[in-house]
């Protein structure tokens, strides 16, 4: 079967080193058949020269301190209400003893976001940067989505700068690019009632970026969103990285729908995540629209499952992100692809797949390369985080007032 002419247009352009514009990313974002078997080439062949044969992986633990949220997503299924079962609140000393267990286990980084309680005060971002780097210096901290910058800055008063600027100072290392779903200010009223609206999280990424904190960048699709909304996504990521610099890859993030409101609210209007097609289009023309400017395109196992995961590292794909320990967002909305890929199995995945494993740390520098020797095997983490206890004997103060 033979190329469509736009297609073939466009990926001749491409061969020619010519950055490829909105509008044409719009067409290959819609591509299927041939054609998107062709952009899967080309984004492979673009990884290739970029990044060669070798695919990171980060040794990480996510600490998701508080499931207590009300910012009412409506796509989220990790919310809930401090009354709800399941409701869960990490003390600063249950926080630091899950970066300690992460750091036993050989992590690099720990991953911490939470939601957003509206008496938690602005303060107790820097207390948990302060307690974890009291014990663990050397540990990267990545943490804190735009959404709990914008909230703890007002609660605090603070422009967005000054309180990124002293998080810095507490330790923070760098800011996961999350809360960015979609940037376009309709899709975002459906999803977010647009409390953090595109223009905020663009400013808080560009405050974060300036202070040289770095943050990575995400797109959330498959539910109402479409290839139009996908290109002018990457078109303003890619403008923030002409100007910053500040993004180290590109997180595709698909929708899971299962548990989640807004697919179970409007039956018949949102899609149950992308379809195959938009998975294997949504990375290989990311790699392509973004060549130059954000050369690592990670995959997310935890959305995915390893399998998928894995054959995206031939659609333009050299990360094959965290370990993570403790996955709990994408389980909460009822993914069924377990919490942890172990760093021996990171190894085995990727190297199937015909690549070098090299663990990475949080800014892309190599920590080992997996060449022929394997990472020690290790047991599953014993399963601590959302015990009642936690929730239970450690609510503070502030948490116990009714909201
Ligand atoms: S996505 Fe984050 S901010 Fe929105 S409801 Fe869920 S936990 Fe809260």
């Amino acid at each position: 079967m033979s190329l469509s002419r736009p297609v073939a247009e466009i990926l001749a352009r491409v061969s020619e080193g010519r950055e490829t514009t909105q509008a044409e990313a719009e067409v290959l974002y819609g591509a299927t058949g041939a054609d998107l078997k062709a952009i899967c080439a080309v984004a492979d062949g673009l990884r290739q020269k970029v990044n060669g044969d070798r695919v990171g992986f980060v040794v990480n633990r996510n600490i998701n301190f508080t499931n207590i949220c009300y910012m009412g997503c409506t796509f989220c299924g990790f919310a809930k209400r401090r009354e709800d079962q399941g409701a869960e609140w990490l003390s600063l000393d249950s926080i630091v003893l899950r970066a300690k267990e992460a750091a036993a286990r050989g992590a690099s980084e720990v991953c911490i976001q939470g939601g957003i309680h509206p008496k938690m005060p602005g303060s107790y971002y820097r207390d948990i940067l302060l307690a974890i780097k009291a014990e663990l210096p050397d540990m990267d901290i990545h943490a804190f989505s735009p959404f709990e910058i914008w909230y703890g800055a007002a609660k605090l008063k603070m422009s967005y700068s000054d309180f990124i600027a002293d998080l810095k100072e507490c330790g923070l290392g760098s800011i996961p690019g999350t809360a960015a779903e979609i940037l376009d200010t309709e899709v975002r009223r459906l999803l977010t009632k647009d409390k953090l609206s595109a223009a905020k999280w663009v400013e808080i990424i560009r405050a974060a970026h300036s202070l040289g904190v770095p943050t990575t960048a995400t797109i959330m699709y498959g539910h109402v969103d479409g290839p139009k909304h996908w290109a002018a996504h990457m078109a303003l990521l890619r403008d923030i990285q002409q100007e910053t610099q500040g993004f180290t890859e590109l997180v595709p993030l698909s929708f899971v729908h299962y548990d989640s409101p807004l697919y179970l609210d409007n039956p018949g209007l949102v899609r149950p995540g992308p379809t195959a097609d938009e998975v294997d289009a949504m990375h290989a023309v990311s790699r392509i629209f973004l060549r130059g400017q954000i050369d690592n395109i990670q995959t997310s196992w935890a959305k995915l499952g390893p399998e998928r995961a894995q054959a995206m590292l031939f659609k333009g794909v050299n990360d094959f992100g965290g370990t993570l320990m403790n996955e709990s967002i994408s389980r909460a909305a009822g993914s069924g692809y377990g919490q942890e890929v172990t760093a021996y199995e990171m190894v085995q995945i990727i190297r199937a797949a015909g690549r070098v494993p090299v663990q990475r740390n949080t800014r892309y520098e190599v920590i080992e390369e997996f060449a022929a020797h394997d990472p020690a095997r290790q047991a599953p983490l014993v399963e601590r985080q959302g015990a009642p206890l936690d929730f239970m004997a450690d609510l503070p103060a502030f948490l116990q007032e009714a909201v």
